[in-house]
Formats: C-alpha cells, structure tokens, sequence
C-alpha cells in the first residue's frame, strides 16, 4: 500500500501551494543525500517526499490524485516501482531553493594517455520564463549552491603514482615481459590528493557555496529545451575542470496569447456595432501594445496578420507574425427596444449574408495561415 502524499509531506488535503512548497523544502533539507550520506532510509524519504511534491505542486496532477488517489498515475507518467530518479529530483530544486544543490563528484574529463583530469559534476536547474521573456530573451540571476574548492586548500602531487595518474606493472608471460597501466587508485587516476584541507571543507577539499550566476537567455527559445552554461557546475579538486550548469527551459502560458512555432495567435473579440462601424483596437504584443484598425463591415473569423510581431527565431533569422482572429461578439437582448431593433434589421435586405469569394471560408483561411 503507498503512502499518501499529504502524508508523506505532513500537510492537510487542504494545503496551499505555499505551505506543499514548505513542507517540500524541509523535508527535501531533512532527508537530502548530502547531509545523510549511506543512510538508505533517509534516501527513501528523500525520494518519496520529491516524488509527493512533484505530483502536489501541479494543480493539474493534483486534482488527478484527489480523485483518483495512486492509481491516477499506474498508467503513463507514473513513477513506476522505482520512483524518481535523483537527476529529475535534483531538477525540481530550481523552483524549491532558487538553486541547486550539487549531485554527487563527477567521472572525469577526457583521458588523454596518462594524467586524467576529473571534471566536477553538472548541476541542473529549472528556470520559468514568460512569453515576453522568451520573445525578447533575457538574462536571469540564478543563485547557485555550487561545490568550490575551499579557501586554503592545496593539493600535492600523488606519491603512489608520482604524478603520472597510472600505476605501471611488469609481468612476466609465456610471451615475455608485458607491460600494463591502470588508472591510480590513490588520486583516482588525477595524478594529485590533498595535501591541506581546511576546516569545513570535504575529503576533496570541497565545500558548497551559494553563487549568483547570470544566465542569458536567447530569444526564442521553447519549453523543454535545455540550454549550458559550461563550467558553472561543481568544480573538481585539484587541476581539474568544472562541470557546467544544465539549464531546463520552462514557459508559462500566456493569458492572451497563443504561441504557435514562432507565430502568436490572439482572439480579438468586438461588438457587432464595432463590426458595422469600424473600429480601432488595441491589442497587448509581446513587443508592447499595437493598435489595430477593423475596417468597416469586418467579417466575424477575419485573420489579421501582423508582420514580425511574433517570436524571434531562434536560429535568429527574423521573426514570426501576430495573427489576430476576429470574432464577433453576438449579444442577447434584454430589453423590448433592443428587440424590435433587431427584429426591423431582419427584414433589411442589407443585413442578408452574402458572402464573396473574398471572404474565404474557414477552412481556406486555415490552409493559408499554414503555408
Ligand atoms: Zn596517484
């Protein structure tokens, strides 16, 4: 039987987003591997707890959850027997501490015959941008727990294998002396160990420290995508390199507009009055507000399309249009006059549809915004 999720976090069904959040984040410090390094429990809770927060943090999983409980996810985008993996729960800090906290020491860099140089570990973290942020770019400062190596600490040259990151052995075969090197197991194949380590700092002389990092963001870019920035990860002891920031590109929906490719679309509501008469409205781009003018006799389903005023491309190679659908808003009487109002347009032989070629069905007009 699994544990509930409220449970697990110790909230009530009534929880707010903020207080899952808080519940979250202390848990998350509780139970995190760092501070419970070879505690399997305390990795279990961790896991459990991000596995909780992940499904009660989006209000979508949620409501799926309080209806259905646990089975809501035995199907696709469930956790499986296993649960989250650490990556993807190292992934959600972004959000919880405006950071990230560091996995564990990274493999190593590139092994070029002899000495290896380690590389620390990436960290990953998730950054939300809104549709103007993503049209425009932007820069973003992101604090960073990332692993530094420690005021005062100094490494030495490896006295197992002098330097040289490789222990040579000679054996004697049938077919002569052979001659093998494997990878030092003293320095882990760097060549170095630690010499001085100061208070606070780990056996690779390493300690976390909060970073402000700032990210800049190209135009264009869409949901999921995941951009580097090299050598902001952990670093490594040593002469080694550090790993790099991953960074998971997340959009929030627009309340207006619609994105489409590099294309926005946007409903534009009028008045039949408006549609008779003509008029002028104006309309909140991305690039800040645009003034539209609707001819008069405008037809319900008109698209509108406004060059350039969409997103700009990525590959920076100009940008996509603002395509705005014009609908018009068909009112229902409530007074006696407006009734005979529009019961004398009825027999106006002006008010009759006629549509002409021009005025494309929708259909067509739909095959033309996509080609
Ligand atoms: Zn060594």
């Amino acid at each position: 039987m699994k544990e509930d999720y409220y449970d697990i976090l110790g909230v009530s069904k009534g929880a707010s987003e903020a207080e899952i959040k808080k519940a979250y984040r202390k848990k998350a410090i509780e139970f995190h591997p760092d501070k419970n390094p070879g505690d399997a429990k305390a990795e279990e809770m961790f896991k459990k707890a991000a596995e909780a927060y992940e499904v009660l943090s989006d209000p979508d999983k949620r409501a799926k959850y309080d209806r259905f409980g646990h089975s809501a996810f035995d199907g696709s985008g469930g956790f499986g027997g296993g649960g989250m993996n650490m990556d993807d729960i190292f992934s959600q800090f972004g959000d919880i501490f405006g950071g990230a906290f560091g996995g564990g020491f990274g493999g190593f860099g590139g092994f070029g015959g002899g000495q290896r140089r380690m590389k620390g570990s990436n960290l990953r973290i998730r950054v939300k941008l809104t549709l103007e942020e993503v049209a425009n770019g932007v820069e973003k400062k992101v604090k960073v727990r990332r692993k530094v190596q420690a005021d005062g600490v100094t490494y030495k040259t490896c006295p197992t294998c002098h330097g040289t990151g490789q222990i040579t052995k000679i054996t004697n075969t049938i077919l002569g002396r052979m001659q093998t090197a494997t990878a030092c197991t003293s320095c882990g194949g760097s060549g170095q160990t630690i010499d001085q380590k100061p208070h606070g700092a780990d056996a690779q002389g390493l300690k976390v420290e909060e970073e402000t990092v700032s990210i800049k963001i190209p135009p264009g870019v869409e949901d999921g995508m995941q951009l580097k920035v090299a050598g902001k990860g952990n670093e490594a002891p040593g002469n080694g390199v550090p790993g790099d920031l991953l960074v998971a590109i997340e959009t929030v929906e627009h309340e207006t507009l619609k994105r489409e490719g590099d294309n926005l679309h946007y409903d534009l509501y009028i008045s039949i009055s408006e549609a008779v008469l003509g008029s002028s409205k104006e309309i909140d781009a991305v690039g800040g507000k645009v003034r539209i003018k609707l001819e008069p006799g405008i037809q319900s389903g008109k698209i509108l399309r406004l060059r350039g005023k969409g997103i700009s491309s990525l590959n920076g190679y100009g940008s996509g249009d603002l395509l705005v659908h014009v609908n018009v808003w068909t009112p229902k009487v409530t007074s006696k006059e407006q009734r005979e109002f529009f019961e004398r347009m009825q027999n106006d032989e002006n008010f009759a549809p006629k549509p002409e070629k021009s005025d494309k069905s929708f259909f067509e007009k739909v095959k033309d915004m996509f080609s």
